[in-house]
């Protein structure tokens, strides 16, 4: 295939808009899978997309199709279906020159339509609007057409509708990607082989998968190639096309798209954006600009049982094998054992994790609350030197230096998309002040409803601020976030104590106008879990030796034996056997003996 017929494109929808039923369509329509393969949603391979109905991983698909008599080779790149994953739509719309926007012409223009549209802008690739859908008894596709005006200046004669569903107007989607999409840009056949490495996946019998962009030249079996950024050499063993599955051939070459498979031993080691090239080739230039993925959200998980630490610690092997923007360190806690903390792209990348964990693993695991990476400026020449730096990044609560050293903190900022009936702005700008977010536009995207967006610390909405935006909107408000670099805060450390001794991992950073509310909080979760004891309790929140909340849990005065009446001993020994027993699996802080559960509770999300 000459480049002038190879087309590169990707589909970029808001959450059930239809990207997957329309990618279906468009392999149907293409004969590249039969069109009674009951296999609905063939791009949407794992369990938890399928559950969740939302694409996790990138996946691609080559289509020929027959325009005008001719043969084009179209290469349709499957993005993630949520922001959160932005990094991997970032590098899956690297290898393409267009995108199809598919917007649903009954829910019209949603919070993911807005950031996925203007990542897409961004990178100056050609867009085709699509509406889908128009079969739906409620679609309203004139007033939609006004939506996708106002916000994003597309022409109603430039709009294809279509329904996805009942493949009415489909095939217009692919003349359109062959007349509107350009070719892959500055290819050369000619040149030594160079291509974009954009996607990977570990198969268990074949090892790691690369999905490559071919730039220059061709590439074959048996080809030494070496990768830019890890410097490692590989021969090529196998290579072809994904259809979606892989299907092998002699060669790939500049403008298509592909899959390698060369003895990587771990995803990692195929870094995504790295590029690949002819091995002794030097001064080679770099596809795209390469960006480590990095984590915004950190979360500690614990297996339920310490005796499920080894199958919990294999679990988590084989999923960050597939899935190598997940970071993992490891944790300990005196109250949860061994663990591990593990660093996520966004909030839906860790739900997803997590998910993934339980079901494909049958992991029971204890996940604690979420945390965010804070910037910490030190002060004192000694200070600076002993941290290696007067700049340090902390992921982890507990590993926050003395406050007495800290000059200024940083925490993490996005910019949050809403888009809401206009009937819930009220209640939509109370959450958002209440979450210390500050807006930075409004907008109308038709006559009844807004799109509203905020800086927000990403803390803030770190736990459980979209189902907040769910509720108060009846469902209706959709929401996205990008980050927005770091800002200056006033971040506290907040201590508990449990009769004047700090519990170390109970303690928590928090801003300052929150100190006082997240302590009450938890020291009321401390109250109802912390079995009573022979002594009163004080459950005390502090902040810089101060206290701001406080409870109490108060002594018990019945012996535990007292109700086996003296009579039967051998119950009473049976009961305090096992009250030995219990102790065994309890911490003991300042004389209180606390059952592991009493930090689960606490902890968990
Ligand atoms: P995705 O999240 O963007 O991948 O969306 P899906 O392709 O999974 O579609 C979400 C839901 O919308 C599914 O229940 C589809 O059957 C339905 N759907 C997709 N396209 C159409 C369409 O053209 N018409 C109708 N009525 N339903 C559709
Ligand atoms: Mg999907």
């Amino acid at each position: 295939f000459p480049i002038e017929r190879i087309r590169n494109f990707s589909i970029i929808a808001h959450i059930d808009h239809g990207k997957s039923t329309l990618a279906d369509r468009l392999l149907e329509l293409t004969g590249t899978i039969g069109k009674d393969s009951h296999e609905a949603q063939m791009l949407d391979r794992l369990q938890v997309e399928r559950e969740r109905g939302i694409t996790v991983k990138a996946q691609t698909a080559t289509l020929v199709y027959n325009y005008q008599g001719i043969d084009y080779l179209l290469n349709l790149i499957d993005t993630p279906g949520h922001v959160d994953f932005s990094f991997e739509v970032s590098r899956s719309l690297a290898a393409c020159q267009g995108v199809i926007l598919l917007v649903d012409a009954n829910q019209g223009v949603q919070a993911q339509t807005v950031a996925n549209f203007f990542l897409a802008f961004s990178k100056n690739l050609t867009i085709v609007p699509v509406m889908n859908k128009i079969d739906l008894k409620n679609a309203d596709p004139e007033s939609v057409g006004i939506q996708m005006k106002n916000i994003f200046e597309f022409e109603p004669k430039d709009i294809l509708r279509i329904s996805a569903k009942t493949g009415l107007n489909v095939d217009s989607v692919l003349q359109s990607i062959v007349e509107r999409i350009p070719p892959p840009k500055n290819c050369d056949i000619a040149k030594p082989f160079r291509a974009l490495l954009f996607d990977s996946w570990y198969d268990r019998y074949r090892g790691v998968i690369a999905v490559i962009a071919v730039i220059d030249g061709v590439i074959r079996s048996g080809d030494s190639i070496s990768a830019k950024h890890t410097g490692k050499s590989y021969e090529i063993k196998d290579l072809g096309i994904l259809r979606p599955n892989e299907v092998s051939l002699p060669c790939i070459q500049a403008g298509q798209v592909g899959y390698v498979v060369c003895n990587m031993r771990s995803s990692t080691e195929a870094k995504v954006g790295d590029t690949l090239f002819k091995k002794g080739l030097v001064n080679v230039e770099e596809v795209a600009s390469f960006r480590q993925s990095k984590p915004m959200v950190f979360a500690g998980v614990y297996p339920m049982d310490q005796s499920e630490t080894p199958a919990l610690r294999s679990a988590l092997e084989k999923l960050t094998l597939n899935d190598s923007s997940v970071t993992v360190a490891k944790e300990s806690s005196a109250a949860l054992g061994q663990g591990w903390r593990l660093g996520f792209l966004g909030l839906l990348h860790m739900e997803v994790f997590n998910q993934r964990l339980e079901q494909e693993y049958g992991a029971e695991v204890i996940v604690t609350v979420p945390s965010v990476p804070y910037k910490i400026q030190l002060h004192g020449e000694k200070n600076i030197k002993k941290y290696g730096a007067r700049e340090i990044v902390v992921n982890n609560p507990a590993f926050f230096p003395d406050p007495s050293i800290i000059e200024q903190y940083f925490e993490p900022m996005v910019l949050g998309t809403i888009i809401t009936p206009d009937i819930y702005m009220g209640p939509i700008m109370s959450l958002a002040l209440d979450r210390r977010g500050v807006q930075v536009d409004s907008k109308n995207v038709d006559s009844s409803r807004v799109m509203m967006q905020f800086k927000f610390p990403l803390n803030e909405i770190a736990v459980d601020f979209y189902d907040a935006l769910k509720s108060l909107s009846s469902g209706y408000a959709s929401f996205d976030y990008e980050e927005d670099g770091f800002e200056a805060s006033d971040i506290v450390k907040l201590h508990i104590m449990l009769n004047g001794e700090v519990v170390e991992e109970l303690s928590t950073v928090v801003h300052v106008s929150k100190a006082r509310k997240y302590g009450k909080e938890i020291c009321l979760r401390l109250q109802e879990t912390i079995p009573r004891q022979m002594f009163q309790v004080a459950i005390q929140a502090t902040v810089g030796g101060k206290v701001v909340a406080r409870e109490n849990v108060a002594a018990l005065r019945k012996d535990v034996t007292a109700k086996c009446y003296g009579g039967d001993i051998s119950r009473r020994m049976k009961l305090l056997k096992r009250q030995a027993e219990g102790k065994k699996r309890m911490k003991s802080i300042a004389n209180i003996e606390l059952p592991r559960d009493t930090f689960i509770k606490v902890l968990k999300r």
